[in-house]
């Protein structure tokens, strides 16, 4: 903390920041406790010290330490004991007193009288109790089900992690396949690790062995603020790890090693490059890693596909040795062919190998300098230091274990993905690390995190299909075409993507452009801001306003909120009950996973107004529409472990007639991972966590498949596979992709990744990049974070906030300097913004650089929050605006930047 501000001064000053806030407040009367909070000595002894997990934002992996006095949380620090964060707490978390004693909360269920609806309308907000409120939303519901379930669109964001009831097991239970995320689409970077690694995240750098790190778009999560992450981050910089940052802006990776500037929406050119060096011209690579650990080897025919043994259907090899095709795991093969052309069976074929050799030929640095604006010579010097840092052919013994050492990742954080090829991209970014056999072994870029409900536990991470390559997890399990469509999100179209809530309000707006054949009509909002998060939010606006029926669970008064009919106060943080079992992360302060182990988060104070934990009303909800009980019903699912963070297991699976309390839930959560000894009220005043230490070995998967038993892909048959799949059943149903051409669409579904060039032409005038990047303050937050006072005092200490960034050079050859007011016009989005101009050697030449994601325009959030500029409103909405693999916006869009 700087500006001489100390944690615990920072504390009390915010107290009297909250004070004041609710006797500013016009609209709400603050809470009577904030008065009693401004009085306490938080040097007193307090009456109760209580263990519990952050929740303040999607992680929620920090332990926490709260101090409460007369009812009144007072002091709040990280658990020393948690070995997540090592007793650390980001801005957000120390952050989170504030949050909580917000007076902008919503304090009682509201009914709204307007039916007039519009961001500028009152709503007429009328205070109603409980009982009405869910009586009028059980009566909605039971009325759409009646009539067709699909019409309810249950809608959230990452606000709601943490909770044991996510919405899956409701919507499945009512029938409904409209469960939208609407915090995805800038955050599609799942595909490739899901389709190559198994897992859903990563490859992530390995704290405690990598020595030579590429970030790509904010890799490392250091620049998000995730004090696990950002923690790992600094202890490896300490101990000498180096750090080069590709990325439009120089970020916090970058401030600690590195930071080569690149053009927006062209790191898949510098990837290519990257692989062309290490392979045509420096010729070194891991050998035996291609042949042994990747589907390099097999032989692929002139249709794409592998050549399969005619008895067995397996995929053929090529042995050198015994100049003979033998199946991918016959045991005699004594070297396996890369180059070469063959001929099995009287179809010409070739090794994979040699295909993506050749794809990548003509990607040369002086090729991609062109594309990146990057120096052919740092390229060059980039993936040559890549390649000597991997050391391969080395091992490491860790704790008696002998692993291969491959010290080097290039990892790809939301910046680099979020690109209309990000799915390819990610797919490249993970084989470039391939290449010289740096996937999931001490050092290299590592894919999984071990067991909770996304993650893939480290020994099926690397599970084989049935050709014996890893078998795609999550999102890289593609969806079967299903006709006609049910789905809002058009997952029949993008079967791989990661969530759509763009398309799910355009298909509201127009359903029949999907090929639906009902119109929506009831609608969930809780835990995401899709006005604010998804672009073009005059479009996701227009599209609330055509429903007949919202209820909101929320926080405080927020855009789509103000679209709702029923409001229902979200009791947050503090307030809530919950579990969560947890592995310790390979980029965290431990180095390496080490331990699994459990956390409770504590109902800490009594609510502080009347509010309700969203567990409580799902179940209350599911109960009036009648599907919490019997088979099939909610608790039922939440047996199953498909949905719940923990599966409900042996003694601790939940009874089909029961109604359970949030707190019962959290603790068979608990028991359920841990056994009956665990007990949340017993953790309540415990420091030390339930943990299940893990070997060393459990760490990388890898040691859990020898070689010979698994392969990751190399060669990409699978997304060939489903691109065919696609287009034969859109010929077949005479459909096609709304917003695409398809050859344009199916240039996205080869193996190998190519380059790809945007088809639309822009004016020359738009001749800059918008970008924006996570903050450390904000990023992720839950509930809150943007009207938060302690996070807006710290936010103030970085001069890139609620401004618009210019590279110094270029704004002063076109005669801007700093403060002047312009606008950003964008040419995909069709709108534009003003704000305050802030002229930094920190960018790119041709970008303009806006932070975050800010200025919300409700007006009954604390004005705090209407600060700054909303990034999203110059991006293009579209479909065919998006990446059809991974689902993700494009992030590269152009704009013209005049004074005002
Ligand atoms: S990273 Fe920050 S907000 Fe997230 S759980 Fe940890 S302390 Fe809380």
């Amino acid at each position: 903390m700087s500006r001489n501000i100390s944690r615990r001064s920072m504390i009390k000053g915010s107290v009297a920041t909250v004070t004041l806030a609710a006797f500013g407040a016009n609209f709400f009367d603050g809470p009577k406790h904030i008065v009693k909070a401004s009085a306490v000595n938080p040097s007193t002894i307090p009456d109760e010290t209580v263990y519990s997990m952050c929740r303040q934002c999607v992680l929620p992996a920090c332990g926490i330490k709260l101090d409460v006095k007369d009812g009144v949380a007072v002091n709040i620090e990280g658990n020393p004991e948690a070995p997540s964060n090592n007793g650390a707490l980001c801005s957000r978390g120390n952050a989170t007193l504030a949050s909580v004693y917000n007076p902008y909360r919503v304090k009682k269920p509201l009914k709204r009288t307007n039916p007039k609806k519009g961001i500028d309308e009152d709503p007429g907000w009328e205070e109603i109790s409980w009982e009405e409120a869910l009586g009028t939303i059980a009566e909605e519901l039971k009325r759409v089900r009646a009539d067709d379930p699909r019409k309810f669109v249950w809608n959230n964001g990452f606000a709601r992690s943490g909770s044991m009831l996510e919405g899956m097991e409701f919507c499945e239970a009512f029938g409904t396949p409209n469960y939208v995320e609407v915090d995805g689409p800038t955050c599609s970077v799942h595909f490739g690790c899901s389709l190559l690694m198994g897992n859903f995240t990563g490859p992530s750098y390995d704290a405690g062995y990598t020595k030579y790190f590429i970030a790509v778009g904010e890799g490392s999560n250091a620049t998000c603020g995730y004090a696990p992450n950002t923690q790992g981050f600094a202890d490896a910089v300490a101990n000498g790890m180096k750090v080069v940052c590709i990325d439009p802006k120089c970020n916090v990776e970058a401030s600690k090693g590195e930071w080569i500037p690149i053009r927006p929406g062209t790191d898949l050119a510098f990837v290519l490059a990257m692989q062309h060096v290490i392979v045509h011209e420096l010729k070194r690579f891991d050998v035996e890693f291609i042949k042994r650990r990747t589907n390099a080897p097999y032989l692929v025919g002139p249709d794409g596909h592998y050549v399969r043994d005619k008895d067995t259907d397996k995929p053929l090899v090529w042995d050198e040795i015994a100049n003979a095709a033998k199946t991918f795991d016959d045991k005699t093969v004594a070297d396996y062919a890369l180059n070469g052309k063959f001929d099995v069976n009287g179809v010409e074929c070739q090794p994979g190998f040699q295909i993506y050799v050749s794809s990548i030929v003509d990607y040369t640095p002086e090729w991609a300098e062109e594309k990146t604006t990057i120096k052919a010579d740092t390229i060059r010097r980039i993936a040559r230091e890549f390649v000597e840092n991997a050391q391969i052919g080395s091992t490491i013994t860790i704790n008696g274990t002998v692993f291969p050492y491959r010290p080097v990742c290039f990892e790809v954080g939301r910046g680099a993905v979020t690109q209309f090829y990000g799915g390819n991209f990610h797919c490249s970014s993970i084989i470039v690390n391939m290449l010289v056999g740096a996937l999931d072994v001490p050092g290299g870029g590592i894919g999984a995190l071990g067991p909770n409900h996304k993650c893939t536990p480290v020994p099926l991470a690397l599970k084989p299909d049935k050709d014996g390559i890893v078998a795609p997890k999550v999102e890289a399990v593609p969806r079967e075409f299903e006709w006609p469509p049910n789905r809002l999100d058009a997952k029949t179209f993008f079967p791989y993507s990661h969530d759509n809530p763009h398309i799910v309000f355009d298909a509201i707006l127009d359903p029949e452009k999907y090929y639906l054949d009902y119109t929506p009509e009831v609608m969930l909002v809780w835990g995401g801001n899709a006005v604010v998060r998804l672009y073009q939010p005059e479009k996701v606006l227009e599209a609330m306003q055509k429903l007949k029926f919202i209820f909101a669970i929320s926080y405080s008064l927020d855009e789509p909120t103000q679209m709702a009919d029923i409001v229902l106060p979200e009791a947050v943080g503090l307030e809530r009950w919950s579990a969560a079992t947890r592995p310790g992360m390979v980029n965290t302060p431990n180095g390496t996973m080490k331990a699994i182990f459990s956390m409770a988060a504590q109902q800490v104070i009594d609510r502080v107004y009347d509010s309700r934990q969203p567990d409580e009303i799902f179940v209350d909800l599911a109960e009036r529409v009648g599907i919490l009980y019997g088979k099939g019903g909610v608790n039922d699912l939440l047996n199953t472990g498909r949905f719940a963070p923990v599966p409900f297991t042996g003694a601790f699976q939940l009874d089909l007639n029961t109604k359970y309390t949030a707190k019962e839930l959290a603790n068979r959560v608990l028991k359920s991972a841990r056994g009956g000894e665990v007990d949340i009220d017993k953790m309540r005043h415990e420091a030390k966590l339930p943990a299940q230490l893990l070997p060393e070995k459990a760490n990388y998967p890898s040691l859990a498949w020898p070689v010979g038993t698994t392969r990751y892909a190399l060669y990409l048959e699978n997304l060939l596979f489903k691109g065919e799949d696609l287009k034969t059943n859109l010929e077949r149903v005479k459909a096609q992709v709304p917003g695409w051409e398809m050859d344009n669409l199916m240039e996205h579904y080869q193996p190998v990744v190519r380059w790809m060039e945007k088809k639309r032409q822009i004016p020359s005038e738009y001749d800059m990049y918008a970008i924006n990047w996570k903050t450390a303050q904000y990023s992720f937050g839950n509930g809150g974070s943007a009207e938060n006072p302690w996070l807006d005092e710290v936010a103030q200490l970085d001069p890139h906030l609620h401004v618009i960034c210019m590279n110094r050079s270029t704004g002063e050859e076109r005669g801007f300097k700093d403060g002047d007011t312009v606008w950003v016009e964008s040419f995909e989005g069709g709108s534009k913004f003003e704000g305050r101009l802030k002229l930094s050697e920190a960018f790119h030449h041709e970008v303009v650089g806006i932070a975050g994601l800010f200025g919300h325009t409700s007006k009954q959030m604390n004005p705090i929050a209407r600060k700054g500029l909303h990034f999203n409103k110059v991006m293009a909405n579209g479909p065919g605006d998006i990446d059809p693999i991974g689902g993700g916006f494009d992030g590269s869009h152009k704009v013209k930047v005049y004074k005002a």
